[in-house]
């Protein structure tokens, strides 16, 4: 674990084994933390809270920018690392390490140059303005699937703010973010930032039930976070809940079909479909629907499955069995209700290790099925066709989640009804799950609390102050008492 400025195993006695998931073979393990390690981690992030936000903006933004360059001289070994511990290929995670420097610039300078506001006076004599000030201890617990670009998403804007951290990375990809703080961030203060490894019941709950964490940020499962939520209520803290997702693509009528199949595949088996805004159902134009269906069976069945260190493969394994058995249970059950297998359904018999489940593609399901309502987090591809934009909006909403939401069409009405109405906090057009580092990210609905990314992903780690000042200080008529002129 990483405490107070120090690798540590605080008061651990075990720990918890780490799996490479395309070859089941132990890669590392993490310390088991315990309640105390926790409390310990609150604690150095608590002394240090008070000279960090007042350490100036400059000197932080300097300190991550370092972070960011020496991430980049580690670059490899950390791509290689994730790969081994997350499962996905190499170029996704080129992608996501490149995301997790970048971020640290990004908050470098918008925490440097962010600023309250002066606000127009009800007197002339008044003075107003805003303070963003940060909360204090901030715990930010990490979901597996993009370990370190949502750890990042978090943390930068976090420190920028002028909060201090401790972190409780995901047990099943603890090292690759222990890896990251040990690299980049040994020259900042002593318990700005922390690390406390272990399960969500041990070191997650004790964070979040923790007096002195005043906010949590938080990006998993929907049950997780409704868990938290209900737990802090009574205390009030600040909130940020990244949850799952359920995310619809609809194809237009107008599309090229090639370009719809390749965008789909993408968006839908990225990370072996583990993604929180993969495409999770898919809305067909009935006019293309059957020639879609043939053309995405074609393209997908030519990728390949397979270790991602390997520069051939174009989808990993998914992350454990549990995960994997999941899917095939909902894939088994659609079956059954009368979807029609196009492809896939089962796991590879040609890679005898590692938790792989072939691309599935699936026609003609429907929303009494549990694949167009729950959450996979598989490479699965449900087909349904629609008759028009009413139908397909409809569809679209059918969900209880609001994550992001896709449409492939340059048809003018449709798009401009799609980014209307459809209930998502990102919309893509033409070019599915693309970030921006401006560009505010997060849920609707059941997906969530707040935005991370751009300046409201800022703007979460601070509470805004209203300064009211009346610079003449006399006795105002409006005082006690009403009845009596004095
Ligand atoms: P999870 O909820 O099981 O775990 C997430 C983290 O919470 C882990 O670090 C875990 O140890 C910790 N945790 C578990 N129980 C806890 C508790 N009681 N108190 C405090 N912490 C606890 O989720 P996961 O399986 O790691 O991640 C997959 C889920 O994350 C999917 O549902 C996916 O959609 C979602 N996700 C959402 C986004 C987003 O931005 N909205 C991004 C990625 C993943």
């Amino acid at each position: 674990m990483y405490i107070n400025g120090k690798v540590t195993k605080g008061n651990a006695t075990e720990k918890i084994e780490v799996l490479n998931p395309a070859t089941e073979e132990v890669l590392g393990a993490a310390w088991r933390g315990t309640p105390q390690d926790a409390e310990a981690a609150v604690l150095a992030a608590k002394a240090v809270f008070p000279a960090w936000r007042r350490t100036p903006a400059n000197l932080r933004a300097g300190m991550m920018h370092q972070a960011a360059a020496k991430l980049r001289e580690g670059h490899e070994e950390l791509v290689r690392l994730l790969t081994l511990e997350e499962g996905k290929p190499i170029p996704e995670n080129e992608e996501e390490v490149w995301w997790v420097e970048e971020t640290l610039d990004y908050y470098a300078e918008l925490g440097r140059h962010h600023r309250g506001a002066v606000l127009p006076p009800g007197d002339p004599a008044q003075f107003n303005f805003t303070l963003e000030q940060p909360w204090g201890v901030v715990a930010c617990i990490i979901p597996w699937n993009y370990p370190l670009l949502l750890l990042v998403w978090k943390l930068a804007p976090a420190l920028a703010a002028g909060n201090t951290v401790v972190i409780k990375p995901s047990e099943f990809t603890p090292l690759s973010t222990l890896k990251v703080i040990e690299m980049a961030f040994d020259h900042f203060p002593p318990g700005v930032v922390n690390v406390v490894t272990g399960t969500g019941l041990e070191t997650g709950e004790p964070l979040v039930l923790h007096p002195d964490v005043r906010m949590v940020a938080f990006t998993g499962s929907l049950a997780t976070g409704q868990r938290i939520a209900s737990q802090t209520a009574s205390s009030m803290k600040k909130l940020h809940l990244e949850l799952g997702g359920k995310d619809p693509m609809v194809i237009g009528p107008d599309v090229e079909i090639r370009m719809a199949v390749r965008g789909l595949a993408y968006s839908a088996l990225l990370n072996a479909g583990q993604v929180c805004t993969s495409t999770e159902r898919v809305y067909v134009h009935e006019s293309l629907y059957p020639q879609f269906a043939e053309e995405l069976a074609e393209f997908v069945s030519g990728l390949k499955l397979g270790n991602g260190l390997d520069e051939s493969t174009d989808v990993g394994p998914m992350l454990r069995d549990h995960f994997r058995a999941k899917v095939e249970g909902q894939v088994d059950e659609a079956v059954k209700a009368g979807a029609r297998l196009v492809i896939g359904g089962e796991r590879p018999v040609e890679l005898e290790k590692g938790f792989f489940y072939r691309p599935t593609i699936l026609a003609d399901v429907n929303h009494s099925m549990r694949i167009m309502t729950e959450e996979t987090f598989g490479p699965v591809i449900p087909l349904m066709p629609y008759k028009d934009i009413d139908e397909a909006i409809r569809l679209a909403n059918d969900t209880p989640y609001g994550l992001g939401a896709s449409l492939m069409s340059n048809d003018l009405k449709f798009v401009k009804r799609f980014f209307e109405e459809v209930e998502a906090g990102s919309i893509w057009i033409n070019d599915p799950l693309t970030d921006n580092f401006a560009g505010p990210f997060g849920g609707m609905k059941m997906s969530g609390l707040g935005r991370e990314l751009g300046e409201a992903g800022l703007l979460e780690f601070t509470q805004v102050k209203h300064v009211h000042w009346d610079m003449e200080a006399e006795i105002k008529e409006f005082w006690y008492p009403y009845g009596t002129a004095e």
